[in-house]
């Protein structure tokens, strides 16, 4: 091994810069590799009429440690914001109506809210409330172990909570569908409830229960005022732009006589002690397969969902209403290309300091792809008809833009997590020195992603720096 450990971290996406950062922080020497010509991956910022805007993320769970921590020690949480409305509005037989208050996940605490709402019928209400006759405690069925999202709140609470209230908020997530969803890893505040007691709405009611009132209730969610941008600055700002090869592609992985490891970067190569593979599941796959098939072949099974962001700014005079909640979200059953519109302007008022209202508008689900076949200039017609219908917006955008998002979001199956352990596994055995990082782990929230490379890069910290505790 070399004096001063070296590590290559392939992909500089956010799971990659926070391995990459976890190693520099501990003196280890790291190159960054990524065909990108920027840093970043799915993080990306730029501006829409004039204010940074994201192109994809715009805010992370402030619940899960990891994404706040790495604020904190980038010198950046003093500057994180909140979203000013936490209500939002769902697609209701052709007009927007506000979701109940107290929903986890979409799981309702709250009868009476529910019925307020009119989202549903009165065979749905009355199916929903057969929920609470059952049984307190916990369920007798091993729940440990993982099903399917739709599995486990259709058979509580009836198919309407289901498609009007759960699946829209998840599939506005991932952009899949909860049916096929692991509801470990992609409900997993559902899937403790669903252990805590037989009804899943006491369950529910439990896990608010346990939160302080809503006065003293810390933030969901956490963005920064520059948009996730500032958040990617940073990164490579600690790490240093010196160790970054940007618009460079790995393609290969050779082990070296001497233990060390030498990754092919087209005609050239980076000889390193150890690797951090943060790409997507298939070039993970085929950077891995000739070294371990099974690796290969279990990353090769993750499916990923397209989608696309349009954003557009519109003179305030141009949008009636209030505007009055973070934005809206459709159910399947509604028939739109549209899958939720986030009101950016009103979620962060900053992004309409200069008078504008700025939407994000997102298409694209797992099981519809029909954004993909319309050019730019149909998917911006097709989505204003529909924000027409919706919100009544006639006029021209002041500006717009379109961000597409091939292959981006992984798609969870029940059981993933075990399969996730079991190609870990595998890896650690056969390449001790190659760790697994990013979103087709275990999370594909940015929290989860940091928390991925930063494990990724102690695991590694362990093996290279002999005083690392
Ligand atoms: C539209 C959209 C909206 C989202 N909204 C939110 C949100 O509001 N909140 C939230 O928490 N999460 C959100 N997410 C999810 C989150 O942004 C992503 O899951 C996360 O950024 C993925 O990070 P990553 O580092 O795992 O992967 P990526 O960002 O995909 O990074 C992987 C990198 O690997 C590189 N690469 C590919 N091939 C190679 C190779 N051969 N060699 C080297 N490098 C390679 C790629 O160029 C890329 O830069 C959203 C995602 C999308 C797409």
């Amino acid at each position: 091994m070399s004096v001063t450990p070296k590590v290559a971290v392939l992909g500089a996406g956010i799971a990659g810069l926070s391995a990459a950062f976890e190693l520099t922080r501990s003196g280890v020497d790291v190159v960054v590799i990524d065909p990108a010509d920027r840093a970043g991956g799915k993080l990306r910022t730029s501006p829409l009429a004039g204010i940074d805007l994201d192109e994809s993320a715009d805010m992370f769970l402030a619940r899960l440690a990891w994404g706040i921590d790495l604020c904190r020690d980038l010198g950046l949480e003093a500057t994180l914001i909140h979203p000013a409305i936490g209500s939002a509005l769902v697609v209701h037989e052709g007009q927007l109506r506000r979701l109940p208050e107290g929903l986890v996940l979409g799981v309702p605490s709250d009868v009476e809210a529910v019925r307020a709402s009119g989202l549903l019928s009165d065979a749905g209400l009355a199916r929903m409330a057969e929920d609470l006759a059952r049984p307190e405690g916990p369920p007798e069925e091993n729940l440990e172990v993982d099903r399917s999202v739709g599995e486990l709140v259709r058979s509580r609470l009836g198919d309407e909570v289901f498609e009007m209230l759960v699946d829209p908020l998840l599939s506005g997530v991932n952009a899949g569908r909860a049916d096929d969803l692991s509801a470990k890893l992609g409900a997993a505040q559902l899937f403790a409830a669903a252990q805590r007691d037989q009804s899943l709405m006491r369950g529910a009611r439990a896990q608010l229960g346990a939160l302080p009132s809503s006065g003293e209730r810390a933030p969901v969610f956490a963005a920064l005022p520059g948009g996730m941008g500032t958040l990617i600055a940073a990164l490579v700002d600690a790490i240093g732009t010196d160790h970054f090869r940007l618009g460079e592609t790995a393609t290969d992985l050779v082990e070296q006589p001497d233990g060390r490891l030498a990754v092919t970067i087209g005609a050239t190569s980076e000889t390193v002690d150890a690797v951090v593979v943060a790409t997507p599941a298939p070039v993970s796959a085929n950077l891995l397969r000739a070294h371990v098939a099974s690796v290969g072949a279990q990353l090769q099974t993750l499916r990923y969902a397209s989608v696309a962001i349009i954003s557009l700014a519109f003179e305030r005079a141009a949008v009636p209403g209030l505007l009055d909640a973070s934005g809206f979200l459709v159910p399947r059953r509604a028939g739109l290309l549209l899958t939720a519109c986030s009101w950016s302007s009103s979620k962060f008022p900053h992004l309409g300091a200069d008078g504008l209202v700025r939407l994000r508008a997102s298409v694209g689900r797992s099981d519809d792809t029909r954004f993909v076949d319309l050019e730019d200039r149909d998917l911006i017609l097709a989505v204003r008809a529909e924000l027409a219908s919706l919100m009544g917006i006639e006029a021209e955008p002041v500006a717009v833009r379109v961000n597409r998002w091939p292959d981006a979001l992984p798609q969870y199956q029940p059981g993933h997590e075990k399969r996730i352990a079991l190609i870990e596994a595998d890896l650690a055995d056969h390449l001790p020195r190659v760790v697994l990082a990013g979103a087709s782990l275990r999370g594909l929230g940015i929290p989860a992603c940091i928390d991925s490379g930063r494990r990724a890069a102690r695991t590694l910290i362990k093996q290279l720096v002999p005083t690392a505790s």
